[in-house]
C-alpha cells in the first residue's frame, strides 16, 4: 500500500517537501497617482486600495519597499483627458512626475509604468478612436505612436520597466526600437501579452477612471474563449523584444498561464486583477471565507501555475504575512 500521508504528518514534514514557496520579492504592488488630488481618495469597491497624490504615493512606495517589497506598478489620473490623450506623454504629466519623486527617494525600487491612454482619453478607450457613422474604430498605428511617446516619456523620468498594457499590435516592437535608438537600451519591456477582455476588471476602471464612454474593448483586448492565439500574441510579443510577458486576469486563467511558462520559459507575471480581490474582499467582509487563507492560496496557486512575477492588490499585506 502507498501512503502519501506520511509526509503530511506534521508541519515540518510538510514544509520539508512543499513545492512553491512565495517570496515578497516576486511580488508588485499596484498604485495609483491623480494629479486631481492633495488627499488620498479610497477606490469603493476595493477596500483597501486609494487614489493617491505625488506625495503620498512616494509615501507609499517607501513603505512598500520597508516591508520586503521590490517593485511597483504605477498608474497614472491625469487632471485633464482630451481625445489624444496628451497627459499620457506630456514631460511633467502625473506619471512622469511621480516617477521622478519616487526615484528621489527609493533609487533602488523598481518602477513599472503602466503605458495605455485609456486614463488619458476623454473616450476612455486604450488607443485613438475615429468614429464613423454610429460606428468607431480604435486606430492601430496611430495608437502605437502615442504609446511610444508615452514609453519614451516615462523612460526619460526614470521608469525601470515600462508596461504596456494596450494590446495594440505591433507597439513592442516599436517601443523597443524607440528606447534603443534614443539611449534607453537599458530600460526593459513587460509586455501585457495576453490581456483578456474580462469582467473582472470593473472595479479597477473607478480606480483609474478609465472607463470606455461607448463601446467595449473587445475589438483589442483577447477574446476570453482563446487559448491558442495567447501563445501567438505572447510569441510575437517575444519576437518584437519583450523582456517580460504578462497573462491578465489570473484565476480563470491558470491554464494559459501554465502553457506560456511552458512553451517560452520566458519571465512570466501574471495580473491578479481588481474583480478577482474584490470578490475575495466582499466575502471576508461577509465572513464567508478567512482573507488570509484564501488570499495565501490563491497566490500559492499562481506561482505553481508558472508565475514569476505576481501583480496583486495584496503585495503589501503578503509581505507581512510571509516574514511572520
Ligand atoms: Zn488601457
Amino acid at each position: 500500500m502507498h501512503r502519501p500521508r506520511r509526509l503530511r504528518r506534521t508541519p515540518a514534514l510538510r514544509n520539508l517537501v512543499r513545492e512553491t514557496h512565495l517570496n515578497a520579492r516576486n511580488l508588485v504592488l499596484p498604485l495609483f497617482v491623480s494629479e486631481k488630488l492633495d488627499r488620498r481618495r479610497p477606490i469603493a469597491s476595493m477596500p483597501g486600495v486609494f487614489q493617491l497624490s505625488v506625495k503620498e504615493v512616494v509615501d507609499e512606495a517607501l513603505a512598500a519597499q520597508e516591508l520586503g517589497l521590490q517593485a511597483i506598478l504605477l498608474f497614472g489620473i491625469p487632471a485633464q483627458k482630451d481625445d489624444r490623450a496628451s497627459g499620457a506623454y506630456a514631460e511633467n504629466g502625473i506619471v512622469q512626475e511621480a516617477i521622478r519623486a519616487i526615484k528621489l527617494k527609493c533609487p533602488d525600487l523598481v518602477i513599472i509604468s503602466d503605458v495605455c491612454l485609456c486614463e488619458y482619453t476623454s473616450h476612455g478607450h486604450c488607443g485613438v478612436v475615429h468614429a464613423d457613422r454610429g460606428n468607431f474604430h480604435v486606430l492601430n498605428d496611430e495608437s502605437v505612436e502615442l504609446l511610444v511617446k508615452s514609453a519614451l516619456s516615462h523612460a526619460a523620468a526614470g521608469a525601470d520597466i515600462v508596461a504596456p498594457s494596450d494590446m495594440m499590435d505591433g507597439r513592442i516592437g516599436a517601443i523597443r526600437s524607440a528606447l534603443d535608438d534614443t539611449g534607453f537600451d537599458q530600460i526593459a519591456i513587460m509586455s501585457y501579452a495576453a490581456k483578456f477582455a474580462s469582467a473582472f476588471y470593473g472595479p479597477f476602471r473607478e480606480a483609474a477612471e478609465s472607463p470606455p464612454q461607448f463601446g467595449d474593448r473587445r475589438s483589442y483586448q483577447m477574446d476570453f474563449a482563446n487559448a491558442k492565439e495567447a501563445l501567438h500574441e505572447v510569441a510575437l510579443d517575444i519576437d518584437e523584444g519583450a523582456d517580460i510577458i504578462m497573462v491578465k486576469p489570473a484565476m480563470p486563467y491558470l491554464d494559459i498561464l501554465w502553457r506560456v511558462r511552458e512553451r517560452f520559459g520566458k519571465p512570466t507575471a501574471v495580473y491578479h486583477v481588481s474583480g478577482e480581490y474584490a470578490m475575495v474582499k466582499e466575502a471576508a467582509e461577509k465572513g464567508f471565507l478567512n482573507e488570509r487563507d484564501a488570499v495565501l492560496e490563491i497566490m500559492t496557486a499562481l506561482k505553481r501555475a508558472g508565475a514569476d512575477i505576481v501583480v496583486t492588490y495584496w503585495a503589501r499585506e503578503l509581505a507581512k504575512w510571509l516574514h511572520e
